[in-house]
């Protein structure tokens, strides 16, 4: 283990996006095999130095972790222990409990990537637990406000170019059929004018982001649109044409404080030349953009964060597994991960995704509301432990139109309500 390394662990993914109190007063030192952090020249913390290409957790690693599992859901819950926080940090955040031989369908890591033994801990977020109770441990004050943010992957923009002219003929003669004339002049109306006037593009909803005026000291909300805008793969992108309309509502929703990024099409993993091309025609539609969430969150980070790098992109919020609830890195807050081919941390910051609605219709199946018992769960676990949420809910999810009955209605709401609920309870106190 080197100095780099452990600057990196304590900068890059302990520190990073905290605000702390004498930052510049902790210390790092590595002497005789022992790895230490020192706070004010009073506190400190002492571990064995590990492996960074072949980290191996002990008997007390995992005891540590199963008491952390076991307790972490009682009330005044405190950990102040000798544990090797930093290895175990690295461990989960640079996913070193992955089987690197599973990837799905479309070459993700998935729930199924991980080692059986590894999965309960990713139940909780585990890092910020170490990572509270190593700060307390430090005596190092954290001042952050709780960041929210509220992203959107927009696929695609309009309900009627995802669907071919002869199925549109089938829809309209259905309705026709079975008499349900208000539903046909409704959609037909907004087949003939969705182009042209938003309003009758049901696919331009605004309920996904939380836009109302307050001033919390706790709480941060940011709302992200992330916006397909190349297809290069038939069968998983949508055509987007961004014509006067739909540029009007971006524009809208930009005033309104909804930062616009990109969301990179489905062959862009790996693929330099392809990002290159759709930040260009980004930039020329909006305006520079840092931040990118892969569609589908197909990427592969090792590859990719490279190819961000060189394309100036800081921020990838891409990070969860596609089909489970799980916490991936078993973190919530942003960090930067190592790049095992040039021994140093990758310059782009990664943003975890919480919880998006992707996932519980595609896998999981929800359909009854006490579904959604898990996903409050996650919530308040996120925000009782972590530093961050960061939610995905799709825009053609949240309308009459939609396909996925209703299931990104119901989580948006829930998430709303969380917000709302967040805001008043914390700015009480
Ligand atoms: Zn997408």
């Amino acid at each position: 283990m080197e100095y780099s390394h452990l600057n990196y662990l304590i900068n890059d993914v302990v520190l990073l996006g905290l605000q702390v109190e004498k930052r510049e007063r902790i210390s790092l030192l590595i002497k005789n095999d022992k790895v230490c952090v020192i706070n004010d020249m009073k506190f400190f913390h002492e571990e064995n130095t590990f492996n960074f290409n072949e980290v191996i957790l002990n008997d007390q690693d995992f005891a540590f972790l199963d008491f952390i599992h076991k307790n972490h859901s009682k009330k005044e819950f405190v950990l102040v222990k000798n544990c090797n926080y930093l290895k175990l940090i690295y461990f989960f955040t640079n996913e070193k409990y992955l089987n690197n031989t599973f990837l799905d369908k479309h070459g993700r890591i998935v729930q199924g990537s991980i080692i059986e033994k590894y999965v309960k801990y990713l139940e909780i977020p585990i890092v910020d637990i170490l990572i509270r109770s190593f700060f307390l441990k430090l005596n190092i004050k954290i001042q952050n406000r709780f960041t929210i943010t509220l992203t959107c992957d927009f696929d695609i923009l309009n309900f009627w170019s995802g669907i071919s002219k002869k199925n549109t003929l089938k829809l309209f003669l259905n309705q026709l059929r079975k008499n349900q004339f208000s539903l046909f002049i409704n959609q037909l109306t907004s087949f003939l004018f969705s182009s042209i006037l938003p309003k009758y593009n049901y696919y331009l909803s605004k309920n996904m982001y939380f836009f109302k005026e307050y001033n919390s000291e706790s709480i941060e909300v940011k709302n992200i649109a992330f916006l397909l805008i190349d297809d290069t793969n038939k069968k998983h992108d949508f055509k987007n044409n961004f014509n006067r309309p739909i540029l009007k509502y971006l524009t809208d929703l930009r005033n309104q404080g909804v930062e616009l990024a990109l969301h990179p099409s489905y062959d862009s993993s790996g693929n330099d030349k392809l990002i290159k091309k759709q930040i260009l025609k980004f930039t020329q539609l909006f305006d520079k953009t840092d931040k990118v969430r892969y569609h589908y969150l197909k990427v592969d980070y090792q590859k990719d964060l490279r190819i961000l790098e060189h394309n100036n992109i800081c921020f990838d919020y891409s990070f969860a597994f596609a089909d489970s609830l799980l916490y991936r890195g078993g973190i919530t807050k942003r960090f930067k991960i190592w790049n095992n081919v040039d021994n140093k941390p990758f310059d782009v910051k990664i943003v975890p995704l919480t919880i998006m609605d992707g996932t519980l219709f595609d896998y999981l199946g929800y359909e009854r509301d006490s579904d959604f018992l898990d996903v409050s769960k996650k919530l308040e676990l996120s925000f009782e432990h972590g530093f961050e949420i960061t939610t995905l809910i799709h825009n053609n999810g949240m309308t009459k139109m939609a396909t996925k009955k209703d299931i990104s209605f119901k989580l948006n709401s829930l998430i709303i309500n969380f917000v709302k609920k967040k805001l008043k309870l914390h700015d009480a106190n």
